[in-house]
């Protein structure tokens, strides 16, 4: 019997895009000095609240922060090539020789779904939590995956993400191959997830590339 088509599924930051220079703006809006912002959100995912707590330490009317956004995506000037990790392309280039089909699908507003187009990122599927209108760590927003990787069985997708919480988690629990990476500051803070949780544990993404067959032990 033929082996199934295998998928692997990535999440978008701190997996594919180093997310310093959006923190970074915020900073700037916010007018304090970027390395305080950091150690807050720091003191955020070591508590285990929403990334938005963040803005509790500075004095902001509850969910006024909402109402920077724009204003920050401006200074941000939009993802772009620069912020993908350094891995990123090569190593989705890499999968796709290896023939695996990939789907990036995240927690990101809807614009970030052309931005990563336009920084060179190419997968079977591409949607953002906002398109999709639902989000990680839901369940549902696993279901609705599978249906866009063309109704794949769960266990023939590996998820890849940083964060413990709202992907290697909510992806094993879906049925997935949870593929955690330990990088950017919530895989630091967060880790390791729980014993058998992750079905792989990789450093960056040219790892992943060259070890994702064991997300699949015989
Ligand atoms: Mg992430």
């Amino acid at each position: 019997m033929a082996m199934p088509q295998r998928w692997v599924c990535l999440d978008v930051g701190e997996t594919l895009v180093d997310e310093t220079r959006i923190w970074g703006a915020w900073a700037d809006e916010l007018g304090v000095p970027r390395l305080t912002l950091f150690a807050a959100l720091g003191a955020v995912i070591a508590g285990g609240r929403q990334h938005h707590s963040v803005f509790d330490y500075f004095g902001l009317p509850k969910d006024t922060w909402r109402s920077l956004g724009p204003r920050v995506e401006a200074r941000h000037g939009g993802l772009q090539k620069q912020d993908l990790y350094l891995d990123a392309l090569a190593a989705m280039a890499a999968l796709r020789g290896a023939g695996y089909r990939l789907a990036v699908i995240a927690n990101q507003p809807a614009v970030r779904h052309a931005e990563l187009e336009a920084a060179g990122v190419r997968a079977d599927v591409i949607a953002m939590s906002e398109e999709l209108r639902v989000a990680k760590p839901d369940p549902a927003f696993f279901d609705r995956s599978l249906e866009l990787m063309g109704g794949s069985e769960a266990g023939s997708v590996a998820y890849v993400g940083d964060r413990i919480d709202n992907d290697v988690v909510p992806a094993a629990a879906a049925g997935l191959r949870s593929v955690w990476i330990r990088r950017g500051p919530w895989a630091r803070i967060q880790g390791p997830p729980p014993e058998g949780m992750a079905a792989l544990v990789v450093d960056g993404l040219d790892e992943l590339a060259e070890r994702i067959g064991e997300a699949w032990p015989d």
